[in-house]
């Protein structure tokens, strides 16, 4: 099909030209003496990515799962209590591993369409008072409903218990697109992956720990390899990795920090907050609804949109990719069908949300959903215009 082919999923998400060009290398030693030169200042703008001061980041050749694997194994021990809740498909799918890791789990499940009950954990944090709860889980951003949830908040629940507990998060769809401070909220581990706010192919599991959680990992009753700190850190004090690293991946990571830390990382969450915005203004213009239930809970780097009744989304995110060039995020689990996903996030501008959003109302209206034709496109563009930047006119 002529033209290009545009992505709007929400993640892998589109590749900055820079950071494509920075991956188009002929390969390299990743023994040879100057690869720390790459590595090591990487390692130091990735921790800065995650406003993380005071622990490190471990790097590994691995998709988002594998750095949730890794946080779990390396910090606690088969048979610990954790406190997890579950509102969507990628919090189900964190609880499914721990409890498959032998964790005992104290799930909290919420609606789809709901966050991090945040009252809930506060409640059973006050009354564990043998501080039993080992850690204390929160999905940031649950891609598959679009909702993000106060992160914040739950280690204001966590101090105001007194307890102990590890803070791990889940900043897969979350970190470099909305706010989010490792220092300020005392996370201790928290999980991202290369293909969503970092801009690049899918291939880097990415964990940021405190120094809290590399504390734990000394008496964390897992057997590990593959993913043991202990290991990273040997290779890495040193700029190397106790395998073959993703070369290329490191690239790219290299270039696409220096993006976001160069665009400054709250002009990074305005501007995915302004789209956000206008995305938001297109779902009301068009008189449907968002699966997030709230305000509140309203996903700054995806949208789930819940389509009319006897409408399926599938069909809509079809007709979007085989007459319109356009993958749209389809619907996971307990949404499939219901719901089609923009996402929203990465490397992204007005006009390529005006594109995704076009898009959406044509493949709606196609597959008999009432709307008038540009009327969400049109809010969007009013949104857009009035929360623009102002151009500086030069001297
Ligand atoms: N957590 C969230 C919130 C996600 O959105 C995803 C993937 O989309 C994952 C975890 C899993 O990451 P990966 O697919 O990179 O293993």
């Amino acid at each position: 099909m002529a033209g290009y082919t545009h992505l709007y999923i929400p993640g892998p998400t589109n590749i900055p030209e820079r950071v494509r060009m920075a991956m188009n290398v002929s390969m390299q030693d990743m023994r040879a003496p100057d690869f720390p030169d790459l590595t090591k200042p990487l390692f130091a703008k990735v921790a800065k990515v995650f406003r993380n001061s005071t622990g490190r980041v471990f790097l590994y050749p691995s998709s988002g799962t594998g750095a949730w694997e890794a946080a779990i194994q390396n910090t606690l021990s088969p048979g610990d209590r954790v406190l997890m809740s579950r509102f969507g498909q990628f919090s189900h799918l964190w609880v499914d591993m721990a409890q498959r890791l032998g964790l005992e789990v104290d799930v909290v499940d919420c609606e789809w369409g709901e966050g991090v009950p945040v009252e809930t954990y506060a409640e059973r944090l006050r009354a564990d008072r043998g501080h039993r709860i080992k850690a204390v889980f929160a999905t940031h951003n649950e891609t598959a409903t679009g909702v993000s949830s106060d992160v914040a908040a739950v280690r204001r629940a966590l101090d105001e218990a007194g307890h102990p507990a590890l803070l791990m998060v889940d900043g897969v769809s979350a970190v470099g697109s909305i706010p989010f401070d490792q220092d300020a909220w005392r996370v201790d581990c928290c999980v991202s992956g290369s293909q969503k706010g970092f801009m690049l192919p899918a291939g880097l599991g990415i964990l940021s720990v405190s120094a809290k959680a590399l504390e734990a990992s000394r008496t964390a009753g897992y057997p590990r390899t593959y993913f043991a700190f202990a290991d990273q850190i040997a290779g890495n004090d040193n700029g190397y990795f106790p395998y073959t690293p993703a070369t290329q991946l490191l690239r790219g990571l290299d270039v696409s920090c220096d993006m976001l830390l160069e665009e400054g990382l709250e002009a990074v969450w305005g501007r995915h907050a302004r789209l956000a915005g206008g995305v938001r203004q297109a779902v009301q213009a068009w008189g449907l609804r968002l699966c997030a239930k709230e305000p509140r809970w309203q996903s700054d780097t995806v949208s789930a949109i819940v389509v009319p009744e006897g409408v399926d989304a599938t069909r809509v995110i079809r007709r979007a990719y085989e007459a319109y060039n356009t993958s749209l995020g389809s619907g996971l689990s307990k949404v499939a069908g219901k719901v089609f996903r923009i996402g929203h996030l990465g490397w992204l501008n007005e006009g390529m949300v005006c594109t995704a959003l076009s898009v959406a109302e044509m493949a709606m209206i196609d597959c008999g959903i009432a709307l008038r034709p540009g009327s969400g496109v049109g809010a969007a563009i009013s949104h857009f215009s009035s929360t623009s930047p102002a151009v500086v006119a030069k001297a």
